[in-house]
């Protein structure tokens, strides 16, 4: 019998076919399109399938959609292991962002079996649908139908391309949106062993750091403003500054109180981010020579703790607080949403950092830059545990890069993790 490392290593044709199918399922050059719900994903999770029922895994759909390939173990003594991540891309995206997680799922159950391991729970391997928010504006739907966190309302979306609702595209797929309704998990969330996820990292850290991967310490939660709106008055380019209300001035002043607030928690050892993904004077109405009395921005405020994350919400409002007064304007932050943190399990950090170490690779310990289904699974209190994997220029782009041998020693740690698990 070969070593597990082996093993790993005899993988990398079978890992690196199914990496050039589901690219060749959605070439639209240059990128990449897996639609959810649609062509790319389907096609994408049909050869999945393929390659599990190859592996004698027994292949099933839940009532969301979602893929699940099972290996049963001859007799299981403890609840199954989930490895999962997702197959549908944004439009015009990269290969990697989430099927390479699915792929690696299929490539350690092949290399475990190849060594000869008879794991003693279940080890099951999921695509879960439509991760990508742009399909209804609203993502990680495979795991939260899955763990019942789909919010009111979202069975009605319409699908960007199709117009088909979330339910009509659910059912459309094989699935059965009714028992979505029923608001309670299509799985017992208490029977998951743990949750896996391999997934590309969406920033360059492991670059920066000559690391082919990483054990995830957690994954971001936010607090989004999607439409927040400042008026101040409109005015005269010649109007002294004593006098101005000037809007635009005090949408940058809040942009940069929030920066300086990131790079001060962050110098304080407090990871978080802040992006203002929109910002602007009204097209129809701003001018050259006007003070602008209007002015909109978004904002995404993120953080990897929960105490934090409110904590950073109450520095909001004093900095929102600070610069209405000092710039003599309204600002009304509207609307807001809120996903929570996804803290990683420390048993399972320090399970895959030792499986890491056994097999001689360099695994340091990073936060995940992106939320992801593994989210849900921790929300939902399933021990969960991310393994982030090497990538050249970001996702969500045609030209994310990620280097199949890195791949290949993400799949060794969890091969050789299953292997003691
Ligand atoms: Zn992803």
């Amino acid at each position: 019998m070969p070593s597990i490392r082996e093993a790993v290593q005899a993988q990398t044709p079978l890992v690196q076919n199914l990496l050039d199918g589901v690219a060749r399922i959605g070439a639209d050059p240059p990128g990449i399109t897996r639609d959810a719900f649609g062509q790319g994903e389907n096609g994408a999770m049909a050869l999945i399938a393929e390659a599990g029922r190859a592996l004698g895994m027994s292949a099933a759909t839940d009532a969301g959609a979602n893929l699940t390939l099972r290996w049963a173990a001859a007799r299981a003594e403890a609840p199954p292991i989930l490895i999962g991540s997702h197959v549908d891309s944004v439009v015009q995206g990269g290969n990697f962002d989430g099927a390479a997680g699915v792929i690696a799922g299929i490539g350690a159950v092949a290399a475990v079996q190849a060594a000869g391991i008879a794991p003693r729970r279940d080890i099951e391997v999921l695509a879960l649908r439509c991760e990508e928010a742009v399909w209804f504006g609203l993502g990680l739907i495979g795991s939260r139908s899955m763990l019942a966190r789909l919010p009111d309302g979202a069975l009605d979306l319409p699908h960007a391309r199709t117009r088909r609702t979330l339910a009509q595209s659910i059912d459309h797929c094989g699935g059965d949106s009714a028992r979505l309704r029923a608001k309670t998990p299509l799985r017992d969330p208490r029977e998951m062993g743990a949750y896996l996820e391999i997934h590309i990292e969406q920033a360059p850290q492991l670059i920066e750091a000559g690391a082919p991967l990483a054990v995830c310490l957690a994954n971001p939660g936010n607090v989004r403003h999607p439409f927040i709106r400042i008026t101040g008055e409109d005015a005269h380019t010649g109007l002294p500054h004593r006098f101005r209300h000037d809007a635009a001035l005090a949408g940058a002043d809040l942009s940069l109180a929030l920066e300086r607030l990131w790079l001060d928690e962050e110098a304080a050892g407090h990871p978080m981010a802040v992006t203002i993904g929109r910002f602007h004077t009204p097209a129809d109405r701003h001018s050259l020579t006007a003070v602008s009395g209007q002015f909109e921005l978004s904002l995404d405020l993120r953080a990897y703790d929960a105490a934090h994350l409110q904590r950073l919400e109450g520095e909001l409002q004093r900095l929102v607080a600070e610069v209405a007064a000092r710039r003599k304007v309204r600002i009304e932050l509207g609307e807001r949403s809120a996903a929570a943190p996804g803290p990683m399990d420390p048993r399972l950090i320090r399970e895959l950092s030792a499986a890491a170490e056994r097999c001689g690779i360099v695994a340091p310990r990073l936060n995940s830059p992106g939320s992801h289904d593994a989210n849900n699974f921790a929300a939902s209190g399933v021990p969960t545990a991310m393994l982030l994997v090497r990538n050249q220029n970001g996702s969500h782009n045609p030209y994310e890069a990620m280097d199949t041998p890195d791949l290949m020693a993400a799949i060794a740690v969890a091969a050789e993790w299953i292997a003691s698990a």
